[in-house]
């Protein structure tokens, strides 16, 4: 019975479903990854609660942060399962947005290379060297948005299938993240950058590439819900919890509300703000980045305010340190 137990559990975990358990008392016995971060809390503090603070009562569907959810029950001898899944006309909803925002994440650069591109054929000989050079360092940074958007894309499907196919091996996080600095910075001129990294930091155990797509996205998040003259800083140090290494992204932006604080990590989820309206973004950053990290054996914290102008927000992720690889590496690839 126990052995059923734990692999029912770990397919519960796997699944992309919120799922929550309860005895025949109604008294919750277990709610997966998914079915917490819908809740914005910890299965630690929902297990023992009764299930009516959660799902009402006979009611075969359910609202939820905007979304309808369709409550499917499964008794066996011991527990009721209750399984969410999004109503089919809110998938369709789900879906068309998606394509709307992608088209538009795609067309708004694409079109920006063409015309650039238009202009310096048509006009070449008429051009000076900095004309030129501005339209190339444009060229740059739209290419640069496309293959961000690009590989945030194929990471989602990577992740839909279940495929991690990552290689760990031991890297310098300040030299990576200098890398992505170096990225930003030609992306966004009006931003200050900082990066201040302590004595003895260890090297820390991760795919280096996946590694820099989740700086670009923390860091690109953090420069693009700023302010202009907005300052980006990014603090390498050893973390509180011994063998990780802590990496915080500070930003002094829009920061967000703590009710969305939860739902800033769903797929396809942009909140609403001032910025949000004028940038781009597919609202897929931070779910990659939070899948990314969880499988390198890590965890990801958000602090934010939006009570003063500036408050912003600090993302701080810890990563296992290298040096005691050669276990954590087995149990990683074990994923
Ligand atoms: P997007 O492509 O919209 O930036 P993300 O998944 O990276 O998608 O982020 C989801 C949402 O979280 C954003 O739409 C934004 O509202 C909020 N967000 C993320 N990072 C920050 C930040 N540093 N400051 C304020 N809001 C942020």
């Amino acid at each position: 019975m126990e052995k059923i137990q734990i692999d029912f559990k770990k397919i519960v975990e796997k699944l992309d479903s919120p799922v929550i358990a309860a005895d025949f008392d109604n008294k919750i016995v277990y709610a997966n990854t998914e079915f917490c971060a819908l809740f914005n809390t910890s299965s630690d503090q929902i297990t023992g609660k009764v299930l009516y603070d959660f799902l009402p009562e006979n009611k075969t569907t359910v609202l939820i942060n905007d979304y309808t959810y369709k409550v499917t029950k499964y008794d066996d001898e011991y527990f009721s399962y209750y399984y969410l899944s999004v109503t089919d006309t809110q998938m369709e909803k789900i879906y068309s947005d998606f394509i709307s925002t992608v088209s538009h994440e795609l067309r708004t650069p694409l079109t920006s290379i063409r015309g650039f591109a238009d202009t310096m054929l048509m006009s070449f000989d008429k051009l000076d060297k900095a004309q030129i050079q501005k339209f190339l360092t444009i060229i740059k940074e739209q290419s640069n948005r496309l293959i961000k958007l690009v590989e945030n894309l194929l990471s989602i499907s990577k992740i839909q299938v279940q495929h991690s196919n990552l290689v760990f091996k031991s890297v310098n996080a300040k030299s990576q993240i200098e890398q992505v600095t170096d990225i930003l910075k030609s992306q966004y001129p009006t931003r200050l950058f900082e990066l201040k990294c302590s004595d003895n930091v260890p090297n820390i155990l991760v795919d280096e590439n996946k590694f820099q797509q989740i700086m670009i996205n923390l860091m690109d998040n953090a420069a693009k819900y700023s302010y202009e003259k907005g300052l980006v800083s990014v603090e390498i140090s050893n973390a509180k919890k011994e063998n990780f290494v802590s990496i915080k992204v500070k930003d002094h932006g829009v920061g967000i509300e703590p009710e969305n604080l939860g739902r800033i990590f769903e797929k396809f989820k942009r909140i609403e703000n001032h910025l949000t309206r004028k940038t781009q973004g597919s609202g897929l950053g931070l779910y990659i980045v939070k899948d990314l990290i969880e499988k390198m054996g890590g965890q990801i914290f958000v602090e934010s305010s939006t009570e003063l102008p500036n408050s912003g927000s600090v993302f701080e992720i810890l990563l296992p340190v290298a040096s005691y690889t050669s276990q954590s590496k087995k149990k990683l690839e074990d994923r």
